[in-house]
């Protein structure tokens, strides 16, 4: 029987391990903190429900409930209201609606007629770069399909939303490869769209399980508390890895547990921690590999989940939230309605916002105090919002290392790591630094990662 190690117990180490045991190969996870989920945690608080890093997940993977099945939590999970299909984005200091739907959009003041006529040149306008799979920044994608202005007010907003990044340095094939893969197959980016909504769209007609934003009920960490106790004492917390070295069969680790330290051999090894963890534990084995993974940074983000009294309001507020694109006066990048999308996130009477700041663009604003934190993010969300009260809650979640960057080059050093791997065999490189930060992107790949592993520990 071979030796699997799986390093981290984040959504990604935890969902490999679980896939691996299902496949019959037993496995050991080491986690250097003492609890498992990564950055995936819920604060559970005052009848709050705050989620220190995913709030939700769109499970374009049909990943997450198959899980979940699995682990017998699938009554668990929670679809968002409606109000999560509606996407905010702020122009000129206010807050616009970016509907789907062509004529709402035509009809919509997100942006200037120009700018509209504009996009309609993505109707003709040949393939570019990222549909023949060379990098290009997010920006200059939006730009060449949609002109500037729709690219700043449409796409940039997604490259903050998801990655907190800067879209002038994030690539668009690495970060958003749904994007070129539209390109490629429809030549336009706006009908592609259209056609992957419309697909969307009759799916969940014929009732099959389209993508829908979700979560658990009491907060995502569900899944991960249910992974882990799936794992029992196969998962080791407050057990870090150090280094890992060639041995004479496989790999020798150096574990640090409780302050001292031990080897562990194994066959294979699963490396589900950050880049910037990775590079200093593979360096004894190959400066080449850390190199590379040092150069895939991370940015710092914090949460500020704000609690209102639902009168401070001046409406409703119906919409999964807002972003802010980089040409708008204001420092927070956007915030999710968490209790617009899920009404258990607060208690009757109150609203609960998540306000994201930090990022690529602001990353000094994630490590101001708490105070001034916190009236930052309120004074921004009341200037867009008209909230006539200060937050009845405050709540902080920092990240110094929050989310990795697919800048350009990312798609070359991730070949790089792929041809370390076929070096090394029986090493793997998995986790949110690689391919996609989205929680059933993740789960998808830890199943197929799981059963390539199989395959070749057979050999
Ligand atoms: C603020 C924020 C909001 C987000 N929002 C969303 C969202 O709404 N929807 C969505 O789908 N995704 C979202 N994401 C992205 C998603 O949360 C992450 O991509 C995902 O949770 C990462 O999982 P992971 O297992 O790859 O890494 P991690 O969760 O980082 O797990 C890595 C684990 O490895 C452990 N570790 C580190 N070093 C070692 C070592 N040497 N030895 C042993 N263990 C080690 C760590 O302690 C950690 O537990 C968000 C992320 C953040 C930060």
């Amino acid at each position: 029987m071979k030796r699997v190690v799986v390093a981290g117990a984040g959504i990604s180490g935890l969902s490999l391990a679980f896939e691996l045991e299902r496949l019959g190969v037993s496995v050991r996870v080491l986690e250097s903190e003492q609890r498992a989920g990564g950055k995936i945690e819920t604060d559970r608080c005052g009848g709050y429900i705050c989620e220190r890093g995913p709030a939700s997940y769109l499970d374009r993977q049909n990943s997450i409930m198959p899980l979940a099945r699995s682990l017998g939590i699938a009554g668990r999970v929670l679809p968002a209201s409606a109000a999560g299909e509606r996407r905010l984005v702020v122009a000129d200091g206010r807050l616009h609606d970016t509907p789907l739907d062509a004529a709402a959009f035509f009809r919509s003041r997100l942006l200037p007629k120009s700018a509209k006529l504009r996009m309609l040149a993505d109707l003709l306008l040949p393939r570019g770069p990222s549909a023949r799979g060379q990098e290009e920044s997010v920006t200059a994608f939006a730009s060449r399909r949609l002109g500037a202005l729709a690219g700043e007010r449409l796409l940039q907003p997604l490259v903050s939303g998801l990655y907190a990044g800067d879209a002038d340095v994030v690539s668009l094939p690495a970060a958003f490869p749904l994007m070129a893969t539209l390109e490629r197959e429809h030549r336009s980016l706006v009908m592609g769209m259209r056609a992957d909504l419309k697909q969307q769209r009759a799916q969940r007609r014929a009732g099959s399980d389209a993508p829908r934003l979700s979560s658990f009920v009491t907060g995502l960490d569900e899944l991960t508390t249910a992974l882990a106790s799936r794992l029992g004492d196969r998962l080791r917390l407050g057990a870090r890895i150090v280094q890992v070295e060639r041995a004479e069969n496989g790999f020798r680790l150096t574990v640090e547990e409780n302050g001292s330290s031990s080897t562990l051999d194994t066959d294979a090894l699963a490396l589900a921690i950050p880049a910037h963890q990775a590079c200093a534990v593979v360096r004894p084995l190959d400066s080449d590999l850390s190199e590379i993974l040092a150069r895939i940074l991370y940015v710092p983000v914090a949460l500020v989940h704000l609690g209102y009294l639902a009168s401070a309001l001046p409406g409703p507020v119906d919409a999964y939230g807002f972003f802010v694109p980089v040409s708008e006066r204001l420092k927070i990048l956007g915030a999710i309605f968490a209790s617009s999308i899920f009404p258990d996130r607060a208690p009757a009477r109150f609203a609960l916002f998540s306000v994201r700041t930090g990022g690529a663009r602001h990353p000094e604003t994630a490590s101001l105090p708490d105070q001034e934190l916190t009236a930052l993010a309120h004074a921004e969300l009341r200037g867009l919002l008209g909230l006539t009260a200060p937050p009845a809650f405050a709540h902080i979640a920092r990240h110094q290392r929050g989310l990795p960057q697919y800048t350009l080059g990312h798609i070359d050093r991730v070949a790089a790591l792929g041809a370390g791997e076929r070096r090394y065999p029986g090493l793997y490189f998995h986790g949110n630094a690689y391919h996609n930060a989205g929680v059933p992107e993740l789960v998808s790949r830890s199943s197929k990662l799981a059963r390539r592993m199989v395959e070749e520990l057979a050999r």
